[in-house]
């Protein structure tokens, strides 16, 4: 007898070999897992045939005829095999191997390309097997075909998944039967077998339910013990609200919270106020108000006399952060100095390209503890950087942060410090309970009132005068006093440029080339040769710049200097011109849903309506049913949830994820929210009742196997 650790050759011989060379399959768990890309019904697969396709075909000899060639020796067998109904011909340039085999009345299952010749279907020298009625009988009714494993036929596989399956011992259950019970599933051996033999398509979906249960049962028990283990970690220091300097800031915030920002603000005082360590992903569309509640925390932190790091992507935010943050704060910024408040701490900015005298400044008041609120990029998380007290973290846009950066940072403080991290990016429902799942969410989803909304087009580069009258369009709004930027999907021709950051859909990948993409340099030539855009003075923006002169750029720009502005989505996050009125994309088929959408909240932050105007040579098709659809709304929630399923699951998971052993093989993130959500629940109610597992060690076992490192990295993916 068998179980699901048993090694396979004493099973099934020398298919093992094969089955282990090939796919790295050792085990009969790994055998079981190798899952069948389809199944095949006896009646239907001769009916669609299609050119060049590989099948599998199961039949009965009708009738075979050998004959001698003239141009070579030998003799060829053509045997016709059919379905009862529908007929295909395998033909042999041998015949003599085949003849005694292939007689008429034969049940044989074959396999092969099919091609067209002579107005018939035909198998050119199949691979087959002859079926005695033993064999028939103890066929499924649903006959599976697995992915190709060099050397074995297909039956091969479905013989020695049988060997395994007649040799195995029932296998237990890692779902709890009380959970398997609630949401009607089946057990796993059913499901196994079922799987590899099914008879019924309705059995087939009731053992890809248990199957996908399981996997997001597993992954929301991970989710479960890390909050656990965090929530038991050392303490956090306990940060009251309503503090005095608080209290001053608020008392001269020129506006009053949103009912939206009241209660995420009210979340995060509730978690600052814990001695647990905060660990909560704000989420809200560019100019929805979170740096204001972040602030507000960082400023808590101050009155509890401890410090707060603020993280930023890029230099560029950084520094704005630094000035927005200053200028906000006014003489609450200026602690410590001549004319500045009592209670008032001083910001300090570290970025990497600062002179080395305002460094070591920043650096000295970061250590002392002067600098309540210090501001940076990854310098911040350096070695020689040392905080006299570190009590908040704020990371602006996560998913630029590794994992291993946000712990460094974490180990620079005594105790464990609340962690919260910002996001313009909208995050479907899904990865906030997978990718982000360790975290708990607070959403801001409307944005303050008063601001304009963004009106989208998409411009056709196809259509006669549509591209000039973007021009003019532009040239108009700047004599009116207001900028323009133009995004580009890359810096130049041959460059890559900033293009890791603009994700293709691959869905619609086009039969022909698509032309080359334009870029920041192109478009910049193009523009300054502009007759609609004479005089107006246009800058250019990208990656390749060295920071300095980025920072330069951008600050000419925010200055209002600039007319237009060229660049890559180096712009897209956080830069924030509240003059900027319009934007167009250039080859706005190369971005994605969501990145569009983000990069299109970087104008329409003032007093006046912005526009956004997607310009494409691929208006047709799949591409411009995607613009559409970012024209068509405002809400980037909805977006994203297109986003998320028009992307492949390795995708969103990251690359290294999707190769691994123990990936997700039924659980779709873009599918299957009610399942992670029902999974999510009874995972907490598990772990809240059973910390370690240790009344489910099958569970903590599979648990455990997923956690090896492909695993982690899945979920530490941020
Ligand atoms: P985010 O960080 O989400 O992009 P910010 O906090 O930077 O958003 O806010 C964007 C702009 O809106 C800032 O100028 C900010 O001062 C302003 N703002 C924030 N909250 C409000 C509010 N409740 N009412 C009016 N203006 C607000
Ligand atoms: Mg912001």
């Amino acid at each position: 007898m068998a179980r699901l650790d048993s090694t396979l050759s004493p099973l099934i011989g020398s298919a093992a070999t094969h089955l282990r060379n090939a796919r790295g399959i050792i085990t009969v768990a790994d055998l079981l897992a190798f899952r069948p890309t389809r199944y095949l019904s006896y009646d239907s697969e001769l009916a669609g045939l299609h050119d060049g396709e590989f099948v599998v075909v199961i039949g009965t000899i009708k009738s075979a005829k050998t004959r001698t060639m003239s141009t070579r020796r030998g003799s060829m067998l053509t045997a016709v095999l059919t379905d009862g109904e529908r007929e295909v011909d395998m033909t042999f340039f041998s015949a003599r191997a085949h003849e005694t085999k292939l007689v008429p009345g034969a049940r044989v299952i074959a396999g092969g390309q099919v091609g067209r010749y002579n107005n018939r279907w035909q198998l050119a020298h199949p691979g087959y097997t002859q079926l005695d009625d033993a064999a028939t009988a103890a066929l499924p009714g649903r006959y599976p075909v697995y992915p190709a494993v060099p050397k074995l036929h297909n039956w091969n596989l479905v013989q020695a998944v049988g060997l395994v399956l007649d040799a195995l011992d029932p296998v237990p259950d890692p779902v709890p039967a009380h959970l398997r019970e609630r949401h009607g599933l089946i057990d796993l051996d059913r499901a196994l077998r079922i799987l590899h033999r099914p008879d019924t398509g309705a059995q087939l979906s009731a053992a890809r339910d248990r199957l996908r249960y399981e996997e997001a049962l597993v992954l929301q028990a991970v989710l479960a013990q890390r909050r656990a283990e965090k929530a038991a970690q050392e303490a956090a220091l306990v940060i009251p609200g309503g503090g005095p300097l608080l209290a001053a800031f608020d008392a001269r915030l020129p506006f009053s919270l949103t009912a939206g920002q009241e209660q995420v603000a009210a979340e995060i005082e509730a978690d600052l106020g814990a001695a647990i360590p905060m660990s909560r992903l704000l989420q809200g569309e560019v100019g929805s108000g979170k740096t204001v509640l972040a602030l507000r925390a960082m400023l808590s932190a101050v009155d509890a006399g401890a410090q707060a790091a603020l993280l930023a992507p890029t230099e560029v935010l950084a520094v704005q952060h630094h000035r927005s943050i200053t200028a906000m704060l006014g003489d609450l910024a200026e602690g410590g100095m001549l004319g500045g408040s009592e209670i008032g701490t001083r910001v300090a900015l570290l970025t990497g390209s600062q002179g080395s005298a305002s460094r070591r400044q920043a650096l000295a008041d970061v250590v002392s503890g002067e600098a309540g609120i210090v501001i940076g990029t990854h310098a911040l998380i350096q070695d020689h950087v040392t905080f006299y007290d570190l009590g908040l973290v704020v990371i602006d846009e996560q998913h630029r942060f590794g994992v291993e950066q946000r712990d460094v940072l974490r180990s620079k403080a005594e105790n464990a410090p609340h962690m919260l991290v910002m996001t313009a990016t909208p995050i479907p429902r899904t990865i906030a309970m997978t990718v982000f799942g360790d975290m708990e969410t607070s959403t801001l989803r409307e944005l303050p009132a008063g601001r304009s909304p963004i009106q989208t087009f998409v411009v056709d580069e196809f259509r006669p005068g549509w591209l000039q009258r973007t021009w003019e369009r532009v040239a108009e709004e700047c004599r009116a006093g207001r900028q323009v930027y133009v995004v580009c999907p890359r810096i130049g021709p041959g460059q890559q440029g900033d293009a890791e950051e603009v994700t293709e859909a691959e869905d619609d990948a086009p039969d022909q080339p698509r032309p080359e993409m334009l870029g920041v340099l192109e478009t910049v030539a193009e523009l300054r040769g502009e007759p609609a855009l004479a005089g107006l003075s246009i800058g250019l923006l990208h990656g390749k710049l060295a920071a300095e002169e980025k920072d330069a750029v951008m600050r000419t720009f925010a200055a209002g200097d600039l007319d237009v502005l060229v660049a890559t989505t180096v712009i897209e996050v956080g830069v924030d011109v509240p003059n900027a009125t319009v934007m167009v994309v250039r080859d706005a088929d190369r971005f994605g849903v969501s990145q569009l959408h983000q990069l299109r909240g970087r104008v329409g932050r003032g007093a006046h309506a912005g526009l956004c105007l997607l310009a494409t040579r691929a208006a047709d098709g799949p591409a411009g049913e995607r613009l559409a659809a970012v024209a068509a709304t405002t809400d980037g929630f909805e977006l994203a949830e297109l986003d998320l399923r028009q992307r492949r699951e390795g995708d969103i998971l990251g690359a290294r994820q999707s190769g691994g052993r123990g990936r997700l093989r039924y659980l779709s993130l873009a599918h299957h929210a009610e399942v992670i959500a029902a999974a999510r629940q009874d995972a907490a109610e598990l772990i809240s009742a059973d910390p370690d597992l240790s009344r489910q060690p099958l569970l903590a076992g599979v648990i455990e196997a997923w956690l090896r490192p492909e695993q982690a990295d899945f979920l530490e993916k941020g």
